[in-house]
């Protein structure tokens, strides 16, 4: 039975990638310290022979008993607010964190893949972005924290790649949706149906102008089971190239919803890109993935995981309190 280790494991992709490696036969343990994460996106694995579960912060030294096969590196705030509320975590679980996994990777003789992002090409000037784009990033403005961070990981993971001849894989995910998202995270997803089930006007940043390009997460977990098992080690795109504006998408929602929600301006967050958009070319071509889940099906089974949840947790709108998983 392969044995993988998935950082992240509570969080939104991770918990998601936990299910698909269970499924396809692997042992699975899952390690997370529930900064941005949830006990709630694993419970259903309680009992599951198949998993195990570690609380632990990747930027301490991560300890694994017996052999280990596989990595998957999830561990990381991944919503711009997360990251601006707890800018130091995340510099050091993308650096520190990712130090860590791969001295594992290499001690253990496993492969990892690494979660990179389409922030490294910040605010893009090529549009669609390919993966041989270097990205227009400002490395001291608020997002800087994430995207070096992000950049970073990925250079280490080549260095490693290089001198120690590790096995390695990196994706580079755009904008990614779906069940368990944390509904106060931020995001514009999450955040477009919080407001639209609490009855309130829907926020846009700026003034809407601003594309992102969003995937569902069954065609982002199937892109990355693909890219780990695939022998290529350089950054790989995996997203869905459908773009839209924020304010398209916004009365999109405002439709899907049902509701009848007003929209209001608030000001553009600094450094916010103004375009993003995958070019999938090389995904298709080497793994022969291309997304399936059409925006509109992808987006009424989000909704529908949001309806569902407890009167408390719609309400619960304030940010979730990070102070008790920092060491001082
Ligand atoms: P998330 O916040 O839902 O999940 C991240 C998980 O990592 C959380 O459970 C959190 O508690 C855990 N974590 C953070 N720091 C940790 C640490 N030091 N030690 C142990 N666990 C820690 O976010 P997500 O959307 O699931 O993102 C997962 C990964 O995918 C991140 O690396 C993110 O950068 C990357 N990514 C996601 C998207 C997207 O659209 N969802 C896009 C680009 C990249
Ligand atoms: N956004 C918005 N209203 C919100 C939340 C986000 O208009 O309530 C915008 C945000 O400024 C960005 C886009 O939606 O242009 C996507 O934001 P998100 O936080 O989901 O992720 P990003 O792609 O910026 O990392």
């Amino acid at each position: 039975m392969n044995k993988i280790l998935i950082t992240g494991a509570a969080g939104f992709l991770g918990s998601h990638l936990c299910d698909r490696f269970i499924k396809e036969g692997f042992y699975v343990i899952g390690m997370d310290n529930f900064i941005t994460g949830d006990k709630k996106n694993i419970s259903h694995l309680d009992n599951n022979s198949s998993f195990e579960f570690i609380e632990h912060d990747v930027t301490e030294f991560v300890k694994i008993d017996g052999d280990l096969d596989y990595v998957l590196h999830f561990a990381s705030p991944a919503s711009p607010i997360d990251y601006l509320k707890i800018p130091i975590q995340t510099l050091k679980v993308g650096s520190l964190g990712t130090h860590n996994l791969l001295g594992l990777a290499k001690a253990k003789k496993a492969r990892i893949l690494i979660a990179s992002t389409s922030e490294v090409y910040g605010d893009p000037l090529v549009h669609p972005q390919t993966e041989d784009y270097y990205g227009n990033v400002n490395t001291i403005g608020p997002r800087g924290v994430y995207d070096e961070a992000k950049r970073f990981q990925e250079s280490i993971t080549m260095a490693y790649h290089r001198f120690h001849g590790i096995e390695t894989r990196i994706v580079r995910i755009f904008n990614t949706y779906g069940p368990r998202m944390r509904l106060n995270d931020g995001r514009v997803i999450p955040a477009f149906m919080g407001q639209a089930l609490r009855g309130e006007d829907l926020t846009i940043f700026g003034n809407g102008s601003q594309t992102r390009s969003f995937c569902y997460i069954d065609d982002q977990v199937e892109g990355i089971y693909r890219l780990l098992l695939s022998d290529y080690a350089l950054p790989v795109n995996i997203g869905n190239p459908h773009e839209i504006s924020i304010k398209d998408f916004a009365e999109e929602i405002i439709k899907l919803t049902g509701t009848n929600q007003k929209i209001v301006f608030k000001e553009l967050p600094q450094d916010d890109p103004l375009q993003r958009q995958p070019d999938i070319t090389l995904a298709k071509k080497l793994l022969n993935w291309e997304p399936r889940v059409d925006r509109n099906e992808g987006l009424k089974i989000t909704f529908n995981y949001f309806k569902n949840l407890t009167a408390e947790e719609l309400y619960k709108s304030e940010h979730k309190d990070f102070k008790q998983h920092i060491k001082k």
